[in-house]
């Protein structure tokens, strides 16, 4: 039988056992595993275990340095491994009261089932189960081998992801591929992938200036004011052009490759849509077209994303603030070191004059970047090629972060996204769904990147 006789077989099983993957899907995004709030972790994880069993894995729950990881091996035929990487953590339901249906209740309205966790990311893991359980029933055997990992805290930044890594090397590598824990189809519904993420550092800068608030028409000339001290020391942080100031801070930057830049020429504009879509005129230093992706996608940001100090509520209150707080979100680009920019960020604001603040660090994670000619990316193209009847669209970068560079850098396997997701999909909102065709493709597309593990 040829390759695409037996692949049509592996689809027709997908169609026609969809409805069983589904119930999997739903009984899984019954745990509220919610990350942030430490919610259900332990639980989630020995179902997911469970889960992974049931479809022939080998699966153990491991420790990791903070919520336990979820590992999985199924054997198949041949030589090729691949990996899959993915995550059984859900951002928070809240708001509650703008779900049209419960968030941990999976329910199906017009085609698409909805729950908190129903793409972002659980959709994905049993995604990944569907295809293993259609290729045994055609293929008797899988026709490569596949290593699951599955982490419990993605949504809040996946610290524990480098460490477990670099502890588990020999368990984690030799894979051919990965298949990232994201994917789907853009607004024109083109499957799309993305060969990189940009890094992150993440910074709360915290001033104290008094022992309690103060009454301004006492303080006001004579007491050091909390929220003035935070602004001054944000100042010197970015100026109006965009540019970073602290000393240092590009060195490390790499220009984008011509390739990447070649990548970024075919991939579709977004500049109308943005603006319309938040109300906006232009873009900061006036880029437009390739120049603004190339500046939303190869470039260090300084981001201010929360700032509190003083009296917020309606009316007057003529108080001192004694304290005040910034969020920082930093995103970093190869070969930028986020150990080496918290250094920098600290010896700055010190050398500014603002030592006593406070420099607190949520999170840092490297950029990475997947060559874009590695044969297991040319796969993708071929096989989302079918299975969408469209042209791919590669991505050189995501403009996100996630712990991508510890895949990349530490295990030197080579990553797409295949996926169940569309613009629509509402990851990290209320209604979060999937659209079931969504699935149907996605589950079909990771059959087929298996199937060619085998004759690759
Ligand atoms: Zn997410």
């Amino acid at each position: 039988m040829s390759y695409e006789e037996r692949i049509a077989q592996v689809e027709q099983y997908i169609d026609d056992h969809l409805r069983e993957f589904l119930e999997d899907l739903k009984a899984l995004c019954a745990f509220p595993t919610v990350a942030a709030q430490g919610q259900a972790i332990d639980e989630t994880a020995e179902f997911t275990r469970q889960l992974l069993e049931k479809y022939g894995f080998q699966s153990d729950v491991m420790p990791s340095t903070g919520n336990p990881m979820v590992y999985g091996e199924l054997t198949g035929s041949g030589d090729k491994i691949l990996l899959c990487y993915n995550h059984y953590d859900v951002q928070p339901a809240e708001p509650l009261d703008l779900w049209d249906s419960p968030p941990f209740e999976a329910t199906e309205r017009d085609g698409k089932l909805y729950a908190r966790g129903v793409v972002d990311d659980k959709g994905h893991i049993v995604c990944r189960l569907a295809a293993i359980a259609a290729l045994k029933a055609v293929y008797g055997e899988l026709p490569c081998s596949v290593k699951i990992l599955i982490e419990g805290e993605e949504e809040i930044g996946s610290m524990s992801m480098e460490p477990f890594i670099e502890q588990h090397l020999e368990l984690l590598s030799g894979a051919d591929g990965c298949l990232w824990e994201f994917g789907g189809v853009d607004y024109e519904d083109r499957p799309e992938t993305v060969l990189g993420m940009r890094g992150d550092v993440y910074v709360e800068l915290r001033a104290r200036t008094l022992a309690h608030d103060a009454h301004s028409g006492i303080g006001g000339s004579i007491f050091p004011n909390a929220a003035w001290r935070l602004t001054w020391a944000l100042s010197t942080l970015k100026g109006p052009d965009e540019r970073i100031l602290i000393p240092g801070w590009y060195d490390d930057v790499r220009d984008p490759t011509a390739r990447e830049l070649d990548l970024l020429q075919g991939t579709p504009r977004t500049d109308e849509a943005l603006k319309e879509s938040f109300g906006l005129d232009s873009f900061l230093n006036g880029v437009d077209g390739v120049g603004m992706k190339r500046q939303q996608l190869f470039e260090p940001t300084c981001t201010i994303a929360g700032l509190g100090s003083g009296y917020q509520g309606p009316g007057s209150k003529t108080v001192l603030p004694a304290e005040a707080m910034a969020k920082i979100d930093f995103r970093i680009v190869p070969d930028q070191d986020p150990d080496d920019l918290m250094e920098k960020l600290r010896a700055h604001l010190k050398n500014q004059g603002f030592g006593d603040i406070e420099v607190i660090q949520h999170g840092g994670s490297r950029a990475a970047r997947v060559d874009p000619d590695a044969p297991f990316v040319q796969m993708y193209v071929e096989e989302a090629r079918e299975v969408y009847g469209k042209e791919p669209v590669i991505q050189p970068t995501s403009g996100g972060s996630g712990p991508m560079d510890p895949f990349v850098r530490l295990l030197g396997v080579p990553i797409v996204n295949v996926g169940v997701g569309y613009p629509h999909t509402l990851v990290h909102a209320p209604n979060e769904n999937m659209r079931i065709a969504d699935f149907a493709r996605g589950v079909k597309l990771t059959a087929r990147m298996m199937a060619r593990m085998r004759t690759a």
